[in-house]
Protein backbone atom coordinates (compact mmCIF):
# COMPACT_ATOMS: atom_id res chain seq x y z
CA UNK A 1 0.00 0.00 0.00
CA UNK A 2 1.58 3.57 -0.88
CA UNK A 3 1.15 6.21 1.17
CA UNK A 4 -0.86 9.11 -1.04
CA UNK A 5 -0.90 12.88 -0.05
CA UNK A 6 -4.61 13.40 -1.09
CA UNK A 7 -5.06 17.37 -0.44
CA UNK A 8 -0.96 17.72 -1.66
CA UNK A 9 -2.11 16.13 -4.88
CA UNK A 10 -5.47 17.71 -5.41
CA UNK A 11 -4.43 21.44 -4.41
CA UNK A 12 -1.27 20.80 -6.72
CA UNK A 13 -3.73 20.15 -9.42
CA UNK A 14 -2.78 16.68 -10.17
CA UNK A 15 -5.08 15.73 -13.19
CA UNK A 16 -5.53 11.93 -12.00
CA UNK A 17 -4.34 9.99 -8.62
CA UNK A 18 -2.88 6.14 -9.05
CA UNK A 19 -6.04 4.72 -8.56
CA UNK A 20 -8.01 2.35 -8.18
CA UNK A 21 -6.02 1.00 -4.93
CA UNK A 22 -6.77 -2.18 -3.48
CA UNK A 23 -7.56 -1.68 0.60
CA UNK A 24 -6.62 -4.53 3.00
CA UNK A 25 -9.80 -5.80 4.23
CA UNK A 26 -11.16 -6.46 0.55
CA UNK A 27 -12.08 -3.18 -0.66
CA UNK A 28 -10.74 -0.77 -2.98
CA UNK A 29 -10.65 2.97 -3.31
CA UNK A 30 -11.38 5.13 -6.39
CA UNK A 31 -10.09 8.79 -7.60
CA UNK A 32 -13.66 9.54 -9.46
CA UNK A 33 -12.88 13.27 -10.03
CA UNK A 34 -11.07 16.61 -9.16
CA UNK A 35 -11.36 15.97 -4.96
CA UNK A 36 -12.96 12.88 -4.78
CA UNK A 37 -12.55 9.46 -3.44
CA UNK A 38 -14.71 6.79 -3.15
CA UNK A 39 -13.58 4.07 -0.94
CA UNK A 40 -15.81 0.78 -1.20
CA UNK A 41 -15.32 -2.19 1.53
CA UNK A 42 -15.99 -6.07 0.28
CA UNK A 43 -19.47 -5.68 2.19
CA UNK A 44 -22.16 -3.84 -0.25
CA UNK A 45 -24.56 -3.85 2.53
CA UNK A 46 -22.49 -1.05 4.72
CA UNK A 47 -23.65 2.60 5.29
CA UNK A 48 -23.32 5.32 2.58
CA UNK A 49 -21.07 8.32 4.34
CA UNK A 50 -20.43 11.30 2.72
CA UNK A 51 -17.74 13.50 4.62
CA UNK A 52 -17.29 17.00 2.21
CA UNK A 53 -15.19 19.88 3.29
CA UNK A 54 -14.16 22.98 1.50
CA UNK A 55 -17.61 23.97 -0.06
CA UNK A 56 -15.87 27.45 1.80
CA UNK A 57 -11.73 27.78 0.34
CA UNK A 58 -10.99 29.91 3.62
CA UNK A 59 -12.34 26.59 5.82
CA UNK A 60 -9.26 24.57 5.66
CA UNK A 61 -9.53 22.50 9.41
CA UNK A 62 -11.92 19.95 8.15
CA UNK A 63 -9.65 19.53 4.98
CA UNK A 64 -6.62 18.65 6.87
CA UNK A 65 -9.08 16.31 9.37
CA UNK A 66 -10.38 14.48 5.65
CA UNK A 67 -6.66 14.28 4.52
CA UNK A 68 -5.34 12.54 7.73
CA UNK A 69 -8.10 10.03 7.46
CA UNK A 70 -7.64 8.90 4.09
CA UNK A 71 -3.43 8.08 4.55
CA UNK A 72 -5.11 6.35 7.97
CA UNK A 73 -7.09 4.23 5.88
CA UNK A 74 -4.67 3.60 3.67
CA UNK A 75 -2.12 3.01 6.51
CA UNK A 76 -4.72 0.36 8.33
CA UNK A 77 -4.93 2.37 11.18
CA UNK A 78 -8.46 2.97 10.16
CA UNK A 79 -10.81 0.01 9.29
CA UNK A 80 -12.96 0.73 6.69
CA UNK A 81 -17.01 -0.01 7.99
CA UNK A 82 -18.52 1.81 5.68
CA UNK A 83 -18.55 3.06 1.89
CA UNK A 84 -17.24 6.33 1.88
CA UNK A 85 -17.02 9.10 -0.80
CA UNK A 86 -14.51 12.11 0.48
CA UNK A 87 -15.21 15.16 -1.79
CA UNK A 88 -12.29 18.61 -1.45
CA UNK A 89 -15.60 20.86 -2.73
CA UNK A 90 -13.55 23.30 -4.03
CA UNK A 91 -10.23 23.01 -4.66
CA UNK A 92 -9.89 26.37 -6.75
CA UNK A 93 -11.08 28.47 -3.50
CA UNK A 94 -9.04 26.28 -1.52
CA UNK A 95 -5.49 26.69 -3.12
CA UNK A 96 -6.32 30.92 -3.34
CA UNK A 97 -7.52 30.64 0.90
CA UNK A 98 -10.54 32.37 0.01
CA UNK A 99 -13.88 31.37 0.24
CA UNK A 100 -15.21 31.19 -3.26
CA UNK A 101 -14.14 32.41 -6.59
CA UNK A 102 -17.33 33.95 -8.04
CA UNK A 103 -20.35 33.22 -5.84
CA UNK A 104 -21.20 31.11 -2.36
CA UNK A 105 -21.09 27.35 -3.72
CA UNK A 106 -23.43 26.71 -0.25
CA UNK A 107 -26.16 28.86 -2.20
CA UNK A 108 -25.88 26.57 -5.12
CA UNK A 109 -27.06 23.39 -4.93
CA UNK A 110 -30.57 21.48 -5.01
CA UNK A 111 -30.45 22.83 -8.83
CA UNK A 112 -29.43 26.34 -7.90
CA UNK A 113 -26.33 26.13 -10.15
CA UNK A 114 -28.56 26.53 -12.86
CA UNK A 115 -29.62 30.13 -12.50
CA UNK A 116 -26.04 31.04 -11.91
CA UNK A 117 -24.19 29.66 -14.69
CA UNK A 118 -21.53 31.77 -15.48
CA UNK A 119 -19.99 31.25 -11.60
CA UNK A 120 -17.36 28.64 -11.48
CA UNK A 121 -18.48 27.14 -8.58
CA UNK A 122 -21.84 26.55 -10.12
CA UNK A 123 -20.08 23.74 -12.68
CA UNK A 124 -18.75 22.26 -9.74
CA UNK A 125 -21.85 22.48 -7.19
CA UNK A 126 -23.64 20.20 -10.53
CA UNK A 127 -20.94 17.75 -10.47
CA UNK A 128 -20.88 17.36 -6.94
CA UNK A 129 -24.75 16.91 -6.44
CA UNK A 130 -24.54 14.28 -9.30
CA UNK A 131 -21.78 12.21 -7.60
CA UNK A 132 -23.25 12.27 -4.06
CA UNK A 133 -26.81 11.20 -6.13
CA UNK A 134 -25.21 8.32 -7.60
CA UNK A 135 -23.09 7.23 -4.29
CA UNK A 136 -26.33 7.25 -2.69
CA UNK A 137 -28.73 5.81 -5.10
CA UNK A 138 -26.03 2.74 -5.08
CA UNK A 139 -27.35 2.23 -1.74
CA UNK A 140 -29.52 -0.99 -1.36
CA UNK A 141 -32.79 -0.61 0.09
CA UNK A 142 -32.38 0.24 3.94
CA UNK A 143 -29.26 0.79 3.99
CA UNK A 144 -28.25 4.19 6.35
CA UNK A 145 -27.35 6.73 4.00
CA UNK A 146 -25.25 9.93 5.61
CA UNK A 147 -24.16 13.25 4.95
CA UNK A 148 -21.59 15.66 7.03
CA UNK A 149 -20.71 18.86 5.08
CA UNK A 150 -17.62 20.02 6.84
CA UNK A 151 -17.36 23.75 7.67
CA UNK A 152 -15.42 26.82 9.96
CA UNK A 153 -16.79 29.96 10.18
CA UNK A 154 -15.49 33.33 10.13
CA UNK A 155 -16.63 34.18 13.66
CA UNK A 156 -16.23 33.19 16.72
CA UNK A 157 -19.74 31.38 18.34
CA UNK A 158 -20.90 30.78 21.94
CA UNK A 159 -21.15 27.26 21.22
CA UNK A 160 -17.64 26.44 19.40
CA UNK A 161 -19.30 23.64 17.57
CA UNK A 162 -22.96 23.30 16.02
CA UNK A 163 -24.72 22.10 13.63
CA UNK A 164 -27.68 22.76 11.24
CA UNK A 165 -30.02 20.79 10.05
CA UNK A 166 -31.38 21.16 7.07
CA UNK A 167 -35.43 21.58 6.73
CA UNK A 168 -36.97 18.04 6.52
CA UNK A 169 -40.48 19.31 5.60
CA UNK A 170 -42.03 18.46 8.74
CA UNK A 171 -40.41 15.43 9.65
CA UNK A 172 -38.27 15.00 13.26
CA UNK A 173 -34.47 14.81 13.28
CA UNK A 174 -33.19 11.48 13.95
CA UNK A 175 -32.78 11.05 17.80
CA UNK A 176 -29.85 8.81 17.15
CA UNK A 177 -28.14 11.13 15.04
CA UNK A 178 -28.94 14.01 17.72
CA UNK A 179 -27.11 11.47 20.33
CA UNK A 180 -24.12 10.90 17.86
CA UNK A 181 -23.29 15.04 17.39
CA UNK A 182 -23.32 15.47 21.22
CA UNK A 183 -20.84 12.76 21.28
CA UNK A 184 -18.88 14.49 18.50
CA UNK A 185 -18.93 17.26 20.59
CA UNK A 186 -21.51 19.58 18.84
CA UNK A 187 -23.62 22.09 21.66
CA UNK A 188 -26.15 22.94 19.69
CA UNK A 189 -28.22 22.16 16.63
CA UNK A 190 -30.27 24.71 14.55
CA UNK A 191 -33.41 23.15 13.06
CA UNK A 192 -34.09 24.92 9.62
CA UNK A 193 -37.82 25.81 8.99
CA UNK A 194 -37.61 26.28 4.82
CA UNK A 195 -35.62 24.83 1.90
CA UNK A 196 -32.25 26.10 0.82
CA UNK A 197 -29.87 25.73 -1.91
CA UNK A 198 -26.77 24.34 1.06
CA UNK A 199 -25.37 20.85 0.10
CA UNK A 200 -26.61 19.46 3.30
CA UNK A 201 -30.57 20.07 1.98
CA UNK A 202 -29.77 18.86 -1.18
CA UNK A 203 -29.00 15.48 -0.47
CA UNK A 204 -31.66 15.27 2.58
CA UNK A 205 -33.77 16.12 -0.18
CA UNK A 206 -32.66 14.05 -3.30
CA UNK A 207 -30.76 11.22 -1.84
CA UNK A 208 -33.12 10.63 1.54
CA UNK A 209 -29.70 11.16 3.37
CA UNK A 210 -29.28 12.22 7.29
CA UNK A 211 -27.41 14.85 6.63
CA UNK A 212 -25.97 17.90 8.37
CA UNK A 213 -24.00 20.95 8.03
CA UNK A 214 -21.36 21.42 10.54
CA UNK A 215 -19.73 24.23 12.03
CA UNK A 216 -16.53 22.72 13.81
CA UNK A 217 -14.74 25.97 15.23
CA UNK A 218 -12.71 29.15 13.45
CA UNK A 219 -11.54 29.21 9.71
CA UNK A 220 -7.94 29.86 9.48
CA UNK A 221 -5.95 29.02 6.61
CA UNK A 222 -3.99 25.98 5.78
CA UNK A 223 -0.90 25.67 8.59
CA UNK A 224 -2.61 27.38 10.89
CA UNK A 225 -5.06 25.11 12.33
CA UNK A 226 -4.74 24.08 16.27
CA UNK A 227 -6.32 20.25 14.76
CA UNK A 228 -6.37 19.74 18.79
CA UNK A 229 -9.48 21.36 18.76
CA UNK A 230 -10.88 19.28 16.56
CA UNK A 231 -10.18 16.21 18.41
CA UNK A 232 -13.86 15.17 19.14
CA UNK A 233 -15.23 15.30 15.98
CA UNK A 234 -12.29 13.93 14.38
CA UNK A 235 -12.68 10.78 17.18
CA UNK A 236 -16.26 10.45 15.84
CA UNK A 237 -16.18 11.13 12.48
CA UNK A 238 -13.23 7.73 12.33
CA UNK A 239 -15.83 5.77 14.67
CA UNK A 240 -18.18 6.62 11.90
CA UNK A 241 -16.16 5.19 9.16
CA UNK A 242 -15.20 1.78 11.46
CA UNK A 243 -18.92 1.40 10.84
CA UNK A 244 -18.75 1.70 15.23
CA UNK A 245 -21.98 2.90 17.24
CA UNK A 246 -20.66 6.33 18.37
CA UNK A 247 -23.75 7.11 21.11
CA UNK A 248 -23.02 7.67 24.73
CA UNK A 249 -25.85 7.24 26.81
CA UNK A 250 -23.81 10.04 29.30
CA UNK A 251 -23.27 12.89 27.00
CA UNK A 252 -26.24 15.49 27.20
CA UNK A 253 -28.26 16.05 24.31
CA UNK A 254 -27.62 19.31 21.88
CA UNK A 255 -29.42 22.31 22.84
CA UNK A 256 -31.81 22.88 19.74
CA UNK A 257 -32.76 26.36 18.19
CA UNK A 258 -35.63 26.61 15.20
CA UNK A 259 -35.04 29.55 13.12
CA UNK A 260 -37.63 32.46 13.49
CA UNK A 261 -36.87 34.71 10.69
CA UNK A 262 -34.18 35.69 8.61
CA UNK A 263 -33.03 39.85 8.87
CA UNK A 264 -33.35 40.85 5.67
CA UNK A 265 -30.99 43.48 3.98
CA UNK A 266 -33.19 45.83 1.63
CA UNK A 267 -30.84 48.70 0.90
CA UNK A 268 -27.61 50.85 1.69
CA UNK A 269 -29.78 52.32 4.17
CA UNK A 270 -29.37 49.25 6.62
CA UNK A 271 -27.63 49.40 10.04
CA UNK A 272 -27.03 46.39 12.25
CA UNK A 273 -26.99 47.21 16.23
CA UNK A 274 -24.47 44.45 17.03
CA UNK A 275 -20.62 45.00 17.70
CA UNK A 276 -18.53 43.51 14.77
CA UNK A 277 -17.40 40.80 17.16
CA UNK A 278 -20.84 39.32 17.93
CA UNK A 279 -20.51 35.98 18.28
CA UNK A 280 -22.67 33.20 16.86
CA UNK A 281 -25.65 32.41 19.26
CA UNK A 282 -25.27 35.89 21.00
CA UNK A 283 -28.52 36.22 23.40
CA UNK A 284 -30.38 38.64 22.30
CA UNK A 285 -32.49 40.98 25.23
CA UNK A 286 -36.40 41.50 25.12
CA UNK A 287 -36.84 44.86 22.70
CA UNK A 288 -33.43 45.10 21.69
CA UNK A 289 -33.34 46.96 18.55
CA UNK A 290 -30.98 44.56 16.06
CA UNK A 291 -31.37 46.04 12.91
CA UNK A 292 -33.13 48.74 10.85
CA UNK A 293 -33.52 49.42 7.46
CA UNK A 294 -35.63 52.79 6.24
CA UNK A 295 -39.19 51.32 7.92
CA UNK A 296 -38.26 48.15 8.35
CA UNK A 297 -36.94 47.34 12.45
CA UNK A 298 -36.39 44.15 13.60
CA UNK A 299 -36.58 43.91 17.63
CA UNK A 300 -35.78 40.85 20.03
CA UNK A 301 -38.85 39.40 21.72
CA UNK A 302 -39.10 37.65 24.41
CA UNK A 303 -35.61 36.82 25.55
CA UNK A 304 -35.00 33.94 24.52
CA UNK A 305 -33.66 34.70 20.74
CA UNK A 306 -29.77 34.51 19.64
CA UNK A 307 -28.34 35.97 16.45
CA UNK A 308 -26.78 33.71 14.07
CA UNK A 309 -24.59 34.89 10.39
CA UNK A 310 -24.42 38.31 11.02
CA UNK A 311 -23.33 40.00 8.06
CA UNK A 312 -24.32 43.74 7.18
CA UNK A 313 -21.46 44.01 4.38
CA UNK A 314 -23.94 41.20 2.15
CA UNK A 315 -25.36 42.58 -0.94
CA UNK A 316 -28.76 44.41 -0.53
CA UNK A 317 -31.38 41.94 -0.76
CA UNK A 318 -29.58 39.66 0.52
CA UNK A 319 -29.69 37.87 4.51
CA UNK A 320 -27.85 39.83 6.99
CA UNK A 321 -28.41 37.65 9.77
CA UNK A 322 -31.10 34.62 11.28
CA UNK A 323 -32.84 35.15 14.05
CA UNK A 324 -33.14 31.64 16.49
CA UNK A 325 -35.06 30.60 19.29
CA UNK A 326 -35.43 27.15 21.96
CA UNK A 327 -36.84 24.23 19.82
CA UNK A 328 -39.85 22.79 21.51
ZN1 LIG B 1 -18.53 27.43 5.41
Amino acid sequence: MTDMEFLALTLGGQPSLPTPLPLNNGGRMEHVAEGVLCLAPANEFAPRVLLSAGVHGNETAPVELLDFLVRDILADKVVLGCHLMIQLANPAALRIGERYLDYDMNRLFDGAHRRHGGAREAARAAQLEALSAGFFAQAPAGVARLHLDLHTAIRGSVFERFAICPWLHGAQPDRGQLGWLSGAGIGAVLLHSAPSPTYSYCTSRTSGAVAFTLELGKARPFGHNDLTRFTGIDRAIRRLVAGEAATDPDVPPPRLFRARYDIIKHSEAFVLHLEDSVENFTPLPDGMLIAEDGEHRYVASGGEERILFPNPSVSPGLRAGIVVGPAD
